[in-house]
């Protein structure tokens, strides 16, 4: 047994031995790389259940000890314990753009634009400018300003641009804490609101790219997800100044976002905070994290090796193989994943902390044999695309980034 199978093992004869004393039961989601959704509640979590008083939260207000922990470690004043991450990017838009008319500008492979139902639109009457970053990567300064709509109403036609919208990662690439200090300067001098949606910015922390509070510095405010890479249950915050999370509160309770009793999912998702990132905001504590990364990365190499491509780089979690190039259609990626004991989703996989190193081992074996009649397939005709939204996603990332190599932006 590797070193590293051994130190799975002995950790789940822990969360195992956890669950049992909380009285539950723990599976592992050892073979899914469908998302980082897909993790089950550990028995540190259900433990930390068990620890709380039952009265916690009773203003409706949300779990105030919680909330005071998470904006210290993002170094920030204030947060709000959301149901989602999408209610808490909403919550935000709606709070920053109280008049409109309202410009967004965002990545045109954001999660906003994809995977919200289109509630900007809805809730917050604004419209989206979404553009593809020049680098392929990630949105930069000189995008934006290319972009941008400075008006003060002189010129009665234009929809001004009032919030930057940044997504970090995106697509499991991160934005560099540099180039979020050049986009927050130029803001600044134009009155823009910054809201970065760093639902997995504990990836980006993780992998070295900066402090935690050195992105959330960075923005006006930001939403971190307790219930991806971390593995938590329920719930998201809000982070921001104390004047913007008063104000959110009002917006979070209209779209029926208060909770009654909150205090055991906040124990929950603290429990998830201390257990997979740790709670120094540098990151050094989040091996669980970076296990993944090491993961994704021998995924990602092993595909190339085999003759594969990528959609995107890898970086952190995420691996995007570019399946059309390889003549590999999606149905029959998933079930043939299905038939090994591999659950797959699309052409994006994910890697979290409850992933085994035997799963890896076996989708490797998977992507040979796959990748072996590589040279005799036909490509693939084209097809309608498949109406999931990670699978459409998956086609504006490489559009994205062969857009920025016909630019000349990357060989
Ligand atoms: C998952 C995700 C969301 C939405 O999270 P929910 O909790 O499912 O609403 C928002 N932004 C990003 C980047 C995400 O990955």
């Amino acid at each position: 047994m590797s070193p590293s199978l051994q130190s799975d093992r002995l950790t789940w004869e822990n969360e195992e031995l956890a669950s049992v004393e909380a009285g539950t039961k723990f599976q592992v989601s050892a073979f899914d790389f469908r998302s980082d959704i897909t993790t089950s509640t550990s028995g540190r979590q259900f433990q930390a259940i068990l620890g709380v008083s039952s009265n916690d939260g009773w203003t409706a207000s949300g779990s105030k000890v919680f909330e005071d922990k998470m904006a210290d470690l993002a170094g920030r004043a204030a947060s709000l314990f959301m149901i989602s991450s999408t209610m808490s990017n909403q919550v935000a838009i709606r709070t920053h753009l109280n008049r409109p008319p309202n410009g967004i500008i965002c990545d045109a492979r954001s999660h906003i634009m994809h995977q919200e139902v289109g509630a900007i639109g809805q809730l917050s009457g604004a419209l989206p400018l979404a553009i593809y970053p020049q680098n392929g990567l990630y949105l930069t300064l000189e995008d934006i300003e290319e972009n941008i709509v400075l008006s003060d109403g002189t010129d009665t036609c234009t929809c001004p641009t009032r919030l930057l919208h940044l997504e970090n990662p995106l697509g499991g690439v991160v934005m560099p804490v540099e180039e979020m200090k050049r986009i927050k300067q130029y803001a600044d001098k134009h009155s823009l609101t910054v809201h970065m949606d760093g639902a997995r910015l504990w990836e980006a922390v993780a992998c070295g790219a900066g402090k935690l509070e050195a992105f959330c510095s960075q923005v006006h405010s930001l939403n971190l997800c307790l219930t991806k890479g971390l593995g938590g249950s329920v719930g998201s915050f809000l982070v921001g100044d104390s004047e913007f999370i008063r104000h959110a509160k009002w917006v979070r309770k209209s779209l029926g976002g208060s909770m009654r009793q909150p205090g055991w999912v906040a124990a929950a998702g603290w429990a998830a905070v201390g257990e997979v990132f740790g709670q120094d905001p540098s990151g050094q504590d989040a091996w669980r994290l970076r296990r993944t990364h090491d993961l994704a990365r021998r995924l990602a190499k092993h595909w190339e090796d085999l003759g594969g491509r990528l959609v995107v780089p890898q970086q952190t979690n995420m691996v995007w193989l570019d399946l059309d190039a390889a003549g590999i259609d999606e149905d029959s990626w998933e079930s043939g994943g299905q038939e090994r004991g591999i659950l797959l989703h699309c052409s994006r996989l994910v890697t979290h902390y409850q992933i085994s190193d035997e799963a890896v081992v076996c989708l490797e074996q998977y992507m040979a044999d796959m990748m072996q009649n590589l040279q005799q397939r036909r490509r693939l005709q084209t097809r309608i695309p498949r109406p999931e939204a990670v699978a459409r996603l998956a086609k504006t990332m490489r559009r994205g980034l062969e857009l920025a190599r016909l630019q000349g932006y990357r060989k």
